[in-house]
């Protein structure tokens, strides 16, 4: 084992740094947790956790499943439509007993699970990072408010535009993936019941999903294709979040319906972006996890899970690993593989299914 009196800083209190955690605070390490907001980022919407996600936190924090399993609808069904509002293919989705269910769960839930596992000494909010320095003993973070800290690991889990990215790749570009994308949650019961996934396929310049996520609430991600003005390029929320209402006619009625019913508040846009593949996910005492090692087109719903997998590795090898060294070199001939696959099929679906140009931001 890694010695436990290590100290692991981690960036970035998402899902996966969390999870993260989580699972190195019940490993015994000595864990600060640095998120630059005030406090948990619980805003969001709906996410559909795929089965493999909800094995990574089942390994790791059966409690955690437990509760996203209670807060959420199991997927039962991926339904397909075209504009005209007909059903051209549906997937039933069906589990053997004690399978572990695709789940369609609202974020919050999921990072306040993750967070009742995480001791309140372990949080340092309004800390926002800056830069970080590091010799072959330490790493050293320093943050906005002067503040610095100094261990034996520093891990950016701080998202897409990850500022630790800088220490470990620098000069890594978003690149745009053509869409503008909203995503809102409604009180709703009918329109996707009981698990359901629909699926209106691409089609005039547009793509929209609507699911259950449980508790009556229907969750709605609508997309627009747009071209970046050269201010845009890079910037996460578009200035003017309003949803064109001549690109929202395209839906049918009873779509557009829920959508409208939104209170606003309930609503988020912003520019859809990925990552080319890192030539490395590390480097010296610094690790990326998640977004911010491979933030990825939402195509296949692998971006929380590939978070939870990336956090449950660099748990098992640090309390397998001898060296910081041969954790973080491990850690990479395992995960690399896996994440650069994820990265390469998600853009492709994005590209076949979606436009065929991006913009490099
Ligand atoms: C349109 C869309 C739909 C999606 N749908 C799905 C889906 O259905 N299923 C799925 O699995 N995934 C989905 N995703 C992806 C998923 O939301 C992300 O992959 C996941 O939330 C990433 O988690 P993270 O913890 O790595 O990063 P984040 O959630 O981005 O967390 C990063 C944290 O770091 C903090 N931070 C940033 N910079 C600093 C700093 N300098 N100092 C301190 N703190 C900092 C931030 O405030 C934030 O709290 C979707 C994404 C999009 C855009």
């Amino acid at each position: 084992m890694a010695h436990s009196n290590h100290r692991i800083g981690i960036v970035g209190a998402g899902t996966s740094g969390v999870y993260l955690a989580s699972l190195l605070s019940r490993q015994g390490f000595q864990v600060s947790l640095f998120e630059k907001s005030p406090q948990l980022r619980t805003d969001g919407c709906g996410i559909l956790l795929v089965q493999a996600g909800m094995e990574a936190l089942q390994a790791g924090s059966p409690e955690a499943c437990s509760a996203i399993i209670a807060a959420g609808a199991p997927v039962k069904l991926f339904e397909f439509r075209n504009l005209r509002g007909d059903v051209f293919n549906a997937e039933p989705v069906s589990y053997a007993e004690k399978e572990l269910p695709g789940m369609l769960v609202h974020r919050k839930p999921i990072l306040e699970a993750l967070l009742a596992e995480v001791p309140q000494s372990c949080l340092r909010f309004g800390a926002e990072l800056e830069s970080v320095s590091q010799t072959p003993e330490s790493v050293v973070a320093h943050f906005s408010n002067g503040q610095h800290w100094e261990g034996d690991l520093l891990v950016g889990a701080d998202g897409i535009l990850s500022k630790v990215r800088h220490f470990v790749v620098p000069g890594v570009n978003l690149y745009y993936l053509g869409d503008l994308v909203w995503r809102g949650v409604v009180a709703d019961s009918t329109f996707c019941p009981d698990g359901t996934f629909l699926v209106y396929a691409r089609g005039r310049g547009i793509y929209a999903n609507f699911f259950d996520i449980g508790d009556d609430r229907t969750h709605w991600g609508f997309f627009i294709e747009k071209n970046q003005l050269p201010h845009e390029q890079g910037i996460l929320v578009p200035s003017d979040t309003d949803i064109p209402p001549q690109e929202l006619a395209k839906l049918p009625d009873d779509a557009r319906a829920i959508i409208e019913a939104t209170p606003p508040e309930q609503i988020v846009s912003r520019y859809s972006y990925d990552i080319d593949p890192l030539p490395q996910l590390y480097s010296g005492r610094v690790l990326l996890i998640g977004d911010a090692a491979h933030a990825k087109s939402p195509s296949r719903a692998r971006g929380m899970t590939s978070g939870f997998e990336d956090a449950l590795a660099l748990a098992r090898y640090l309390g397998e690993g001898d060296s910081i060294a041969g954790v973080l070199a491990d850690y990479q001939a395992e995960r690399m593989p896996i994440v650069h696959e994820y990265q390469r099929t998600s853009r492709e679906i994005s590209r076949k299914i979606g436009r065929s140009h991006r913009q490099a931001a």
